[in-house]
């Protein structure tokens, strides 16, 4: 499969379907997700397009996927979340429940 351009989540990133932000860097997008299944529950979206998070892990430079996985650490810092405690899940391909190809991170509380 490849990345397709017009996925919902490449919209909110170039405006086209607005969302509900949380946190935003160069490299990383935060927001809410639209049908929550916890208290917080968060989508952190990299900037860059990747499918899902093998092609992150396989293909993403090196110092991409530090800053990105720094701005996971910030965004969970903001939410005060570091020491109260969360999950994180994302979902690969259709047999892992994937359901928007852009790669993205859940993160779930019920701080
Ligand atoms: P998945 O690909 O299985 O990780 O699921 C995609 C997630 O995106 C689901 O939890 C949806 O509720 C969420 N979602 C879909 N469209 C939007 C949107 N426009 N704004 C925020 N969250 C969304």
């Amino acid at each position: 499969m490849n990345y397709d351009k017009e996925n919902i989540f490449a919209k909110i990133l170039n405006g086209e379907i607005p969302c509900e932000k949380v946190f935003e860097n160069d490299y990383v997008l935060s927001f809410k997700d639209i049908n929550p299944k916890a208290k917080i529950h968060l989508l952190i979206i990299p900037k860059e397009p990747f499918l899902d998070i093998s092609d992150f892990l396989h293909n993403a430079d090196t110092l991409y996927q530090t800053n990105f996985w720094k701005s996971v650490d910030e965004i969970i810092a903001v939410l005060e979340l570091r020491d109260k405690g969360f999950q994180i899940k994302s979902h690969k391909g259709k047999d892992g429940g994937q359901e928007v190809f852009h790669f993205h991170l859940h993160i779930l509380s019920d701080a």
